[in-house]
């Protein structure tokens, strides 16, 4: 057994919002010294064959972060769900990890969440045009490239055209941040049906970062919930969650059998470059490994 493994299980390329190609994020990885990295793009799989052509001496791990939501109307939970987003629900982002992507009902998901971003950012542009911004969507999809498009090509076509000085002002309430004046929702998956679909699809899910942020905050009892519908795992070691909310992370992970992993989500120069500043225990990579529904484990 080698004395250290790093796994970073955690990291964007420019598939989705990330800075770096995915061959550039594997050759970061090598340097960086990790032995395990897993590709996990915003609701796309796009990057994988790129990074598994370009892996090197690093292991890849195919993965996906799923954009969900949880409706807080819809829930019988007791006490009810605290709601903490200004649009009326809850947004939570679950990594998954080894499925198939091309099993039927998963593949069909992912086809419709993609033709949404387009729909969304079309709406946006739209709206923005209402406002007067002269922004077209020539523009944005040119800037958006090969990537999934979404909100920051659309900022980045605004500072283009002058109306904002840099793409970060973008994302106030007077254009796209969230309940914006141009804002537009976009559809995403129950949690409890992206768990369901990524199980029958052959793989694993872990809830990301459930204490990064007040919009992605997840209470212990919607995790408990999660776990009860077959979450393997939990994101306990993230830049952005501090050392109390690890021990609580930890100690629920511990309670309900969930494995405890960590990643960077590094997405290039965007976050600082810094892969492999957070990572999953050797243990715990094996214990989700042993997860994988059909596993010998
Ligand atoms: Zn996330
Ligand atoms: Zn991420």
């Amino acid at each position: 057994m080698r004395p250290l493994m790093r796994a970073d299980l955690h990291v964007h390329s420019s598939a989705s919002d990330g800075t770096d190609p995915p061959a550039e994020v594997m050759r970061r990885a090598a340097l960086a010294g990790l032995d395990v990295v897993a590709l996990t793009d915003h609701d796309t799989v796009a990057g994988h064959a790129e990074a598994r052509a370009a892996a090197g001496p690093v292991t890849l791990l195919p993965g996906m972060e799923l954009s969900c939501r949880l409706d807080g109307r819809s829930r019988g939970v007791p006490g009810g769900i605290r709601v903490s987003s200004p649009r009326g629900w809850q947004s939570l982002h679950m990594l998954a990890y080894l499925f198939d992507p091309g099993q039927p009902m998963l593949a069909a998901e992912l086809t419709r969440i993609r033709d949404d971003r387009v729909l969304r950012a079309r709406a946006m542009v739209d709206r923005l045009a209402d406002l007067g911004v002269d922004v077209s969507w020539e523009q944005v999809a040119a800037i958006a490239g090969q990537a999934v498009v979404g909100r920051p090509h659309i900022a980045r076509a605004m500072a283009a055209s002058g109306v904002i000085a840099s793409p970060r002002e973008a994302f106030t309430r007077d254009w796209i941040a969230d309940g914006g004046r141009a804002y537009v929702d976009r559809y995403a998956l129950d949690p409890v049906r992206a768990i369901g679909l990524v199980r029958a699809a052959g793989g694993v899910t872990v809830l990301a970062h459930p204490r990064a942020g007040r919009d992605t905050r997840v209470t212990d009892q919607q995790i408990t919930r999660l776990a009860a519908a077959g979450l393997a795992g939990l994101e306990v070691f993230h830049p952005d969650q501090s050392d109390v909310e690890r021990a609580r992370l930890l100690a629920l992970a511990s309670d309900l059998g969930l494995v405890a992993t960590g990643g960077s989500d590094d997405h290039g120069s965007l976050t600082g470059y810094r892969l492999g500043c957070e990572t999953t225990s050797a243990g715990a990579y094996q214990d989700l490994l042993s997860r994988v529904p059909g596993s010998p484990a």
